[in-house]
Formats: structure tokens, sequence, C-alpha cells
């Protein structure tokens, strides 16, 4: 190559480097105004009960209509919000629209009894139970319509502040649910002492529990274990119908992936129930 080349590689180089900064703070100056514009809009992800019928319970994530770059996922804009400090602002809003949801749900006879809610490390602070409680009344609800999702390395993490936050809202009534298990380095015997109700198995224990015996062995000690500390287990990211045949065996007590339904808007949910109990009673074997 010529220097003539490698200049030009150079300057291209730059160039790239100055859109990408550009795109960010672009992305960083209307997020500011995502949530007045009503940008930030909310899907719906079942769980259900391996082997059976029953929903076991929903999440609700985060979505951004962006005016010019179209839907962005979660992972695009929430570590830039964390980032910014905008993060305590957007979860409100999560948490607010998720309330208002239920309770619109409830008014129509769609029964669902409980969603839960993706909560940021930067979230847990003292008064967040207070924040959460005041919200969940203001819309007539009570604590155990809503669980708060929190990775297991946000828990592990920090020590004082955090376990008051999670003791707060757990005497409070509501639900506390590790999520991604599994994808950090804590073990369940850091967790024992907190007030946890669910463990979320993450997506990389269960891409292969259905044909590598370690990942079987390793699911099952996990369920095992989980069980044994008095916590509720849900394997994350089921896509094949072996999967869920592994997990029915092994005693997990729910799960959630694309095999029992993707992600939706609010407005499918209610069909998508129906046609869940229309279908009836699963077939023995
Ligand atoms: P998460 O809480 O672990 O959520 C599960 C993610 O896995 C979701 O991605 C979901 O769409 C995806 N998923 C579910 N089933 C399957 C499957 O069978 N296969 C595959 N490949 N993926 C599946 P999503 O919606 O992109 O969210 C990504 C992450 O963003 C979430 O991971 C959560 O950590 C975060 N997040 C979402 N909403 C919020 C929010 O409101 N607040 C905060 N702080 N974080 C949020
Ligand atoms: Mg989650
Ligand atoms: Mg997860
Ligand atoms: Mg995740």
């Amino acid at each position: 190559q010529s220097k003539q080349g490698g200049g030009n590689r150079a300057t291209h180089f730059t160039a790239q480097m100055e859109t990408l900064a550009v795109a960010a703070l672009a992305l960083d100056r209307d997020l500011d105004q995502a949530i007045e514009r009503r940008e930030l809009v909310l899907e719906f992800q079942p769980q259900g009960v391996p082997g059976g019928r029953e929903v076991a319970g929903w999440e609700a994530l985060v979505r951004w209509n962006h005016p010019k770059l179209g839907r962005l996922m979660p992972d695009r804009f929430i570590p830039l919000a964390e980032e910014r400090g905008w993060i305590h602002r957007i979860g409100r809003h999560v948490i607010d629209s998720t309330l208002a949801q239920i309770a619109t749900w409830d008014r129509a006879g769609t029964r669902i009894p409980r969603i839960a809610v993706n909560l940021s490390p930067s979230e847990l602070r003292a008064g967040l139970a207070d924040e959460i409680d005041a919200l969940v009344y203001s819309h007539g609800l009570t604590p155990d319509r809503l669980a708060l999702e929190i990775t297991e390395t946000a828990i592990v993490g920090d020590g004082a502040e955090v376990a008051y936050a999670l003791t707060r809202l757990s005497q409070k009534g509501y639900s506390i649910e590790v999520d991604d298990f599994g994808a950090g380095y804590s073990s369940l015997g850091q967790l024992r002492h907190l007030p946890l109700e669910t463990l979320k198995i993450d997506k990389s224990l269960i891409d292969d529990v259905h044909h590598s015996k370690i990942d079987t062995a390793l699911v099952g000690a996990v369920i095992d274990m989980a069980r044994a500390l008095g916590m509720r287990t849900v394997a994350e990211g089921v896509e094949l119908p072996e999967q869920e045949r592994v997990l029915a065996r092994l005693g997990c007590d729910s799960y959630q992936g694309y095999l029992l339904g993707k992600p939706m808007p609010a407005a499918r949910v209610p069909d998508w129930l129906a046609q869940r109990s229309a279908a009836g009673p699963v077939q023995a074997g």
C-alpha cells in the first residue's frame, strides 16, 4: 500500500468516528424528550408452565419508536440512559405505564395477575420502595400486581443500600426476581440472605439444555438449589419444544421465550390469552 492509500484509510476512519459520535449525540438529545413525546412504548412477553397450558406471568420490555431511526431495542438506549442519569425517569415511566395498563385490563375484564418490570442497578436506592408504592396506589392497585427484575450482578455488586431497598420492597409485598442468573459470576450462596422470590435462569444456560449433558446437569442443580432456598424458577430464552420438555423433567416452575410467545404490544395480549385458553389442555405424553 502507498502512503496515499493509508492516508485515505485514516481519513475514512476519522470520518466514521465522527459519524458515530454525532449519532450518539443526536440519540442523546432525542432521548431527553422521548418520554414527553410518548415515543417509549412497552411490549409484553408471556411466561408459561413447562408441559402445561397455564400462563405463569408477564414481563414488560421497553422499546423506543424513534422519529428518524425507527424502532430501537433497549440495548441501544438503556446503557446511554444509565450513563446520562436519565434511567430514573425512564424507569418511573415504565412502571407508571405498566400499572396504567394493568388497571386498563382490569376494567376490561382481562385478567393479568402480575407483570414484572426491569430495573437498572442505579435505580436500587433507599427511596425506591416508597416511590413505587405511590405509583401503585395512584392507579388503585396493590403491590402484588408488580414484580421487579434486577440482574444478579446488580444485586451482588453493591452492599447495604441495595439490600435495604430490596428488603423494603419485599416487606411492602413486591416480588423481587433475579434476572439473567448464570450470566455473571455470582453464586446462589451470595444471594441467600436477600428476599428474592424468583430466579430467572439466563438464556445462555438454556440454549443447549436439551442436548448437552453438562448443561442439563447444571440447570437441574440451579433449579434444585433455588427450590432449597424457597425460590421459584423461570427459564429464559426457550425457543424449542425439546428445551421445554427437559425443563418440565427438571422441575422448572415456568419458562419464557419465543416458543411460547415473542414480546407483543398491549393490544395483542387479550387475543393471545383467548387463543391460548381456547387451545384447551395440553395433550398427555
Ligand atoms: P431481559 O430482561 O433479560 O429480557 C429478555 C430479553 O430476551 C428481551 O430482549 C426479550 O425480547 C429477549 N427474548 C425473550 N425470549 C427470547 C428468545 O426465545 N430468544 C431470544 N433470542 N431472545 C428472547 P429485549 O426486549 O431486547 O431487552 C433486552 C434487555 O433490555 C432486557 O433483558 C433488559 O435487561 C433490558 N430492558 C428491557 N426493558 C427495560 C426497562 O424498561 N428498563 C431497564 N432498565 N431495562 C430494560
Ligand atoms: Mg428481564
Ligand atoms: Mg433476562
Ligand atoms: Mg438481559
